[in-house]
């Protein structure tokens, strides 16, 4: 596949590392007391003071932990950023950054989101006076003429969103953005830093759930932070000290030992989306198939361009609508149901039911999340299992 190099993207240094060697080396070394590969756990609320205010650079587990702070290197480090922020949740470290905003402040947001991320928006916005508006931001003269009529101080967009996997241009919204100062605040979650890099755009601050792809094995909640600049990454660490949303460090744990095989799930999880993206396509009681990988996504020329891979998810419509989905839904055996996704387990969910409820449904129509919807989450099993599976439910 080619990619066009765009302006901002700082051409590559030639002996700079890969991915997959960052994944597994950035901001870690050996253990300097005993020479161990991995960070150990430590666990530790306090730390002992040679006298009142001298540490060894850690006083209590709130503000700083050695493992959570090795999991901020690397995820600095994977994204491209000047510094990182690990929270107890995605959520958590998007409620940590909605609070270092004066009320007041102006937030545009995407229209295809996470349904948590639009209840906390919601939440904000009717409690806290942040002054939240939804756009579909893939059409970028509208998003153009909204900036600049309304100025807002911050843009907030996934890209591919959830679940309808709808694309922004980053750069172009970035620069619309930045022409009224906006921080551009980008939810990565899906297509992680192996196939997307928005602070390369010009993105200010990419959030993470890393609940999802960067632990990878369905088996902790975690979020992260990271900044493009340092003066927003300290007053946002000042504000999670404050705060307290904190990860524990063997969750810390996790997630590192998740990102030291991200790139290999990724390339899985792409290979076997496209696989189940085309088994769909094919089949004649399928309606529509949205995967950013496949030529008939109305954004594919795009998702070429600023994306190098496609992602793990799939979203589809049955025909029929919501009963033949139950049915459907009824008849697989390696797709679980369930909320979540980004494990090596693959996974499906009906958003309109599960993880999207929480949208009035009015406004979730509008959207185009019509109740028969699917999320496929395809996980790393053997791909001829999981097209068979598909095919097996859809009945031939
Ligand atoms: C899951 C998810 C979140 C929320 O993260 P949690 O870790 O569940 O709090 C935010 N954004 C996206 C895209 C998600 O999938």
């Amino acid at each position: 596949m080619t990619r066009k190099r765009t302006a901002r993207a700082p051409a590559k240094d030639p002996r700079a590392p890969r991915f997959d060697t960052v994944a597994i080396h950035g901001g870690q070394e050996p253990d300097p007391l005993t020479g161990a590969v991995n960070v150990p756990v430590y666990l530790t609320s306090t730390y002992v003071q040679s006298a009142p205010g001298v540490t060894k650079g850690y006083d209590y587990s709130r503000t700083a932990n050695p493992t959570r702070s090795v999991l901020e290197k690397s995820l600095a480090e994977i994204e491209g950023g000047t510094g990182a922020l690990a929270f107890s949740s995605g959520l958590g470290a998007l409620n940590t950054f909605l609070w270092s905003l004066p009320s007041g402040t102006r937030l545009l947001a995407g229209d295809d989101l996470y349904g948590g991320t639009y209840r906390l928006l919601e939440h904000a916005r009717r409690t806290w006076g942040l002054e939240v508006e939804y756009l579909d931001l893939g059409d970028v003269a509208r998003v153009r003429t909204k900036v600049r009529s309304t100025r807002p101080q911050v843009v907030y967009l996934e890209s591919p969103t959830n679940p309808l996997l709808k694309l922004v241009d980053l750069q172009a919204a970035t620069e619309v953005a930045h022409e009224v100062d906006a921080t551009v605040v980008v939810d990565n979650t899906f297509a992680t830093p192996v196939f997307q890099r928005p602070l390369a755009f010009g993105a200010d601050v990419v959030l993470h759930s890393t609940t999802k792809y960067l632990g990878g094995h369905s088996d902790v909640i975690g979020g992260a932070l990271v900044f493009r600049d340092r003066e927003r990454l300290e007053s946002l660490r000042w504000l999670q000290n404050a705060a307290g949303s904190v990860p524990g460090p063997f969750d810390c744990f996790l997630v590192l030992r998740g990102i030291h095989t991200l790139g290999l799930r990724m390339r899985a999880h792409a290979a076997n989306a496209r696989a189940v993206a085309l088994a769909l396509e094919e089949h004649p009681r399928v309606e529509r198939v949205l995967y950013p990988g496949l030529p008939s996504h109305p954004q594919h020329e795009l998702a070429r361009r600023q994306m190098t891979g496609f992602g793990g998810m799939v979203t589809a419509d049955l025909k029929g609508g919501l009963p033949e989905a139950r049915k459907f839904l009824s008849k697989l055996r390696y797709f679980y149901l369930g909320e979540s996704l980004g494990g090596v387990e693959s996974l499906i969910e009906a958003p309109a039911l599960m993880t999207h409820q929480s949208i009035p449904k009015a406004e979730r129509e509008a959207r185009g999340i019509r109740d028969g919807l699917l999320r496929f989450s395809v996980g790393v099993e053997d791909p001829d299992d999981l097209v068979a599976d598909v095919l097996r439910a859809l009945g031939r």
